[in-house]
């Protein structure tokens, strides 16, 4: 599975996360599965609800200490998870059944999703992230059965057996990937992940190819026309399609990859592994069960020491050779290279290529999306259609408000419409931020913007600090 809980969520580093490698087996056949080291193995094993549940509860023990998080995440991957239905179904309900709070996630290629499993799941609040690349061109080039059948059909029909409600839930995410190559359908898979009425997607560029300059070029030039199509049409009130977050982006405020920099993350996050045994974190290891990697099993615990240890491995191996931050930066990748003969330090520096080249291409298209639904939950902002009973009659080409900490959101809302409903087609609006008034003078000049757009007039904005 390609998804990874630590991305797709942005979670805190003081969480503490069980990613649960329920089966080596999977009945597709991508050919950019990351988790092929496993599912190439000859032997097909999977856990048994006692393991699980055994594992859970030295999971559930790990780590504790006084003041130490409560929130606890299990994650289920393989494999394909749910060719182990009842392991899974009965684990879940375990889980559930603890004190304590504990997150379920679930990682699928969805083609043993069905409305009476989904109900299920949706009962116990489980999280599930599917993997579908987008419109069928896109999704069949790499993603097929075993035995080369496309699976496009096959995933479509079972999507769209489930409610839409739950398709567009927050307990529902899409993981797409793309290549140098499916990159320019990425369109057209947003405009068919809209159809299903999916909210939010998670692009990332396909983890083991390297890329080439003119592979670059031309992905980001789509991703560039696609964040500014988006953007535009949010802010035009339109529908902008589903949320999208581009999983290994190197912008600050978005989640790092460097194993570095997730000490804390990795030393609280363990595998168990379709052997019974407990590992470090994937992204430390690299998958697979090498018994030099056992950090522990169900009967003697998790030694976090020797958790330790293979951290401070991986990271003097791994660490070399991508001393920066925000690149596809993990184990797996590391191990290709070395498979493959290519130079890991090259490989690494190929994918923060990718990363600053896409990054650079959404512009602030990311941040603007995030800020714009922030925004739009706000009573006073987010009602963009609000039309005033009272607006000057005199034509008024600029207006400066000041933002303070304990400004009335309604109040300059108020006084924004005034002026851009008042004649004249061209406005300048300045706003003066105080200290502390960062994100109300942010809602004020994004909503300014957004309504000059309906009313077609031009509105410069200018923030300055007070
Ligand atoms: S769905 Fe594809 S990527 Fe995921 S485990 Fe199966 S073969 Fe690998």
């Amino acid at each position: 599975m390609i998804v990874n809980p630590l991305r797709a969520d942005h979670r805190p580093r003081e969480e503490f996360l069980l990613e649960v490698f329920l089966t080596n087996r999977c009945n597709l056949d991508c050919s950019y599965c990351s988790s092929r080291r496993m599912i190439d193995e000859p032997a097909r094993r999977a856990l048994s609800f006692g393991q699980v549940r055994r594992a859970v509860d030295v999971f559930a023990a790990y780590g504790r200490r006084k003041g130490a998080p409560q929130e606890r995440t299990v994650f289920f991957t393989g494999g394909e998870p749910f060719l182990e239905y009842d392991v899974l179904r009965r684990s879940v309900e375990y889980i559930d059944s603890l004190p304590g709070r504990f997150r379920v996630r679930i990682a699928t290629n969805a083609t043993m999703l069905d409305p009476e499993r989904v109900k299920f799941l949706a009962a116990h609040n489980v999280r599930i992230f599917v993997s579908l690349d987008g419109c069928r061109k896109a999704h069949d080039r790499h993603r097929v059965f075993r035995g080369g059948r496309a699976s496009f059909d096959h995933i479509d029909r079972a999507l769209r057996r489930l409610p839409r409600a739950v398709r567009s839930g927050p307990n529902f995410c899409v993981s797409a990937t793309f290549t140098s190559e499916t990159a320019k359908w990425l369109p057209e898979s947003l405009d068919y992940f809209r159809d299903l009425g999916i909210s939010v997607v998670e692009i990332c560029p396909e983890a083991y190819e390297v890329w080439k300059p003119a592979g670059i070029a031309r992905a980001s030039a789509v991703l560039a026309r696609v964040a500014r199509e988006r953007l535009c049409r949010r802010f035009d009130g339109g529908d902008g399609g589903p949320q999208f977050v581009f999983s290994n982006s190197s912008a600050p405020d978005n989640a790092k990859w460097s194993l570095a920099d997730y000490r804390d993350t990795l030393l609280h996050s363990v595998s168990l592994m379709y052997d019974g045994f407990f590992y470090p974190c994937e992204a430390v290891f690299g998958g697979g069960t090498d018994a030099a990697y056992r950090i522990g099993d169900a009967e003697r615990g998790i030694d976090r020491r020797r958790a330790e240890k293979v951290y401070a491995a991986a990271l003097a191996r791994i660490g070399r050779c991508a001393p920066s931050v925000g690149t596809l930066l993990t184990a797996g990748r590391y191990y290709y290279a070395v498979n493959a003969g290519l130079d890991p330090a090259e490989y690494f520096d190929n994918a923060r290529r990718v990363n600053e080249a896409f990054d650079s291409a959404l512009g602030g298209y990311l941040r603007a999306q995030v800020l714009h639904d922030r925004v739009t939950a706000l009573p006073a902002f987010g009602d963009f259609a609000h039309a005033p009973r009272l607006a000057s009659r005199r034509e008024l080409p600029a207006l400066r408000l000041e933002a303070a900490p304990g400004s009335d959101p309604a109040r300059l809302r108020a006084c924004v419409d005034h002026f851009l409903y008042s004649p004249g087609g061209r406005k300048a609006l300045t706003i003066r931020r105080a200290a502390g008034a960062e994100e109300v003078s942010s809602a004020l000049a994004l909503y300014a913007l957004s309504k000059a757009g309906r009313l077609r007039k031009e509105l410069s904005v200018r923030t300055e600090a007070a």
